[in-house]
């Protein structure tokens, strides 16, 4: 039997945010400035919808004045999408740019991995200064509230959730971040999130600044680049290109494949 084929959508929240480039592409080129967006995506197909990473809810984005910030239900309805009405999310790591707008999917389910809940959720060393510039109490907190609720799907290791679409391990940049592998025409693409904030990123192998085990991270690049079809269907977490050079559908959203 044939895997059904699904598109994905890059949805744009925010940005763009200016960021010396050391910080996106390690140790490399500390005079240089890049910039970049934040996203969050819709994989459409097979009468489903899921959505990857659920971006930022409107307090938290007004208490941070982010810059460009529209709320994602607003961009995703321009695709007819109603973030009411999505039965599933995938939070592929607990940073606040990621998974801090859970309340603007009341009705989803969410796929987190295990090791990444236990860290953000439970390890007292994720309250240190490190960790906690990229992550927010609030979101966490609405997110702790969740376990033992058939609302949160904790997984361990690499696992189908849908036929076609398969989540992967794959940490590196955070304890347990997870990507999504989708089925699509142009065979299997995955959605790396922040494994690379930019193409750049798989193409150098050089990650960005935000490292929590670089030999894993490493590990999870060879992985990624054996189960992708091509390295052009390996997408980065907050590249401009993802908005800039694919086909648009609506203001601030394009399909990738
Ligand atoms: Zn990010």
């Amino acid at each position: 039997m044939s895997l059904p084929i699904y598109e994905i959508y890059a949805v744009k929240y925010a940005g763009p945010f200016l960021r010396p480039m050391a910080k996106v592409l390690w140790n490399t080129g500390w005079e240089k400035e890049i910039e970049i967006n934040y996203y969050l995506w819709a994989i459409k197909g097979n009468n489903e919808i899921l959505i990857a990473d659920c971006g930022v809810a409107p307090t938290l984005a007004q208490q941070m004045q982010l810059q460009g910030y529209i709320n994602p239900v607003h961009v995703l309805a321009r695709i007819g999408i109603e973030a009411s009405r999505v039965q599933r999310v995938v939070i592929t790591h607990i940073h606040f740019d990621h998974a801090n707008g859970t309340e603007l999917f009341p009705n989803a389910t969410f796929y987190l991995q295990e090791k990444e809940f236990n860290f953000w959720i439970k390890d007292p060393v994720a309250k240190k200064p490190p960790f906690q510039m990229l992550s927010d109490t609030i979101g966490n907190a609405r997110l702790s509230k969740l376990e033992g609720l058939e609302k949160l799907v904790l997984i361990n290791g690499d696992q189908g959730i849908l036929p076609g679409i398969d989540l992967l391990f794959a940490p590196g940049h955070t304890p347990g971040l997870q990507v999504v592998a989708v089925n699509t025409a142009k065979g299997t693409a995955i959605l790396g999130s922040d494994c690379g904030h930019i193409f750049r990123n798989y193409e150098e192998e050089i990650p960005s600044c935000f490292i929590v085990d670089m030999v894993a991270w490493m590990k999870t690049y060879d992985k990624l680049k054996s189960k992708v079809s091509s390295l052009d269907l390996l997408f980065p977490g907050h590249d401009m290109k993802m908005l800039t050079d694919f086909p648009k559908v609506a203001e601030d959203i394009t399909r990738l494949v």
